[in-house]
């Protein structure tokens, strides 16, 4: 694949700004002329790199987009097939950050962080109940996928002393997993855990995975954890369990629809921990895709095959 403009497309700037990346993929390659682009100036790209899907990547003659996120449910698969466009994502790099937000979510609820800090901004000196304080040292976590997040979020789980269990579609262990389950036995592998951590990506098979059975599999004092995609929980059913106090609460990265609209009831439960879909945000993030980017137009150059090729 011959690459001589590769467009950042301006929409990287919900993450970060574009001109950092651009500045990276520039320095690295003096031949490639590397513009942030929006949608009605791609005409002279051969590739981009984007955070948003636009229709109008179809109607450009782009050879290769690639996606600054994991999750690629946005994109239209089967018409970039159709049109030969390939298209990348950026799994294998969310290990770290995501892996560090959901322990995060996980520490908050078991030391009451999140209770503090509400009570700070009232200047209110309270305590917790005083069996509500729990460690996280010893207490079952299970991880509902185990790629690269999964794997993030066992290893440091495992590290704070805790017994991890997880779902995966092979079923074969991975490191840091005491137990792993196939995905039939989702329910039994949720039952005993007291924190559920989802890692799936959203496919027609993951969509509604989490519902209304599986919280009612679930422990009563168990948290959810979705840093994966809104509608692999039915919201509704999640909303349903917190408010008849079938689980005791949940950490959500992402929603069904985001931002999440402001009568959703998901904002006033004391034990659920909203985040704006920041659990990869860090400020390197743009040099992980730098270098994600840089290999694969070295592989393009060299007819080889890409790397974290979806389609
Ligand atoms: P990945 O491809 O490395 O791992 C996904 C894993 O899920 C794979 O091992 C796959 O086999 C497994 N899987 C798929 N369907 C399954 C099922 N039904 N049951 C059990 N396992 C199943 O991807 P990743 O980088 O770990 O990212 C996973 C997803 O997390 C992404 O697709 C994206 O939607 C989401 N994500 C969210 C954030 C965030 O900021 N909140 C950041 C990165 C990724």
């Amino acid at each position: 694949m011959e690459l001589r403009r590769l467009g950042v497309h301006e929409s990287v700037g919900a993450v970060f700004p574009p001109e950092r990346l651009r500045d990276a993929l520039a320095e690295a390659d003096p031949d490639l002329a590397v513009p942030v682009v929006g949608d009605d100036e791609l005409d002279d790209c051969d590739a981009i790199v984007t955070f948003a899907y636009s229709e109008s990547f179809l109607d450009a003659d782009l050879r290769w987009i690639h996606s600054i996120q994991a999750g690629y449910d946005r994109f239209p698969l089967d018409a970039l097939e159709e049109r030969g466009v390939a298209l990348t994502n950026s799994t294998g790099i969310h290990d770290t950050s995501v892996g560090e937000f959901a322990v995060g979510l996980m520490l908050s609820f078991a030391r009451r962080l999140h209770t503090y800090v509400r009570n700070q901004q009232a200047r209110e000196w309270s305590h917790p109940a005083w069996d509500d304080p729990f460690t996280l040292d010893g207490e079952r976590l299970c991880v509902v996928g185990l790629g690269t997040l999964g794997r993030g979020i066992a290893e440091r789980a495992d590290a704070l002393g805790m017994e991890v269990v997880g779902v995966r579609r092979s079923g074969e262990p991975t490191p840091h997993t005491e137990t792993v389950y196939a995905p039939e036995d989702l329910r039994e592998a949720v039952a005993d855990a007291r924190f559920v951590a989802l890692a799936v990506p959203l496919t027609d098979e993951t969509e509604g995975l989490v519902g209304a059975p599986e919280f009612d599999a679930m422990r009563e004092d168990a948290y959810l954890v979705n840093v994966a995609r809104g509608p692999v929980v039915a919201e509704d059913e999640l909303v349903a369990a917190l408010r008849e106090d079938e689980i005791a609460g949940a950490g959500l990265d992402v929603f069904e629809e985001e931002p999440l609209p402001e009568e959703s009831p998901l904002w006033d439960f004391e034990e659920v921990l909203v985040t704006p879909h920041r659990a990869a945000a860090e400020r390197d993030y743009y040099r992980h895709i730098a270098e994600l980017v840089r290999e694969n137009v070295e592989r393009a150059t060299e007819g080889e095959e890409l790397t974290n090729r979806v389609v």
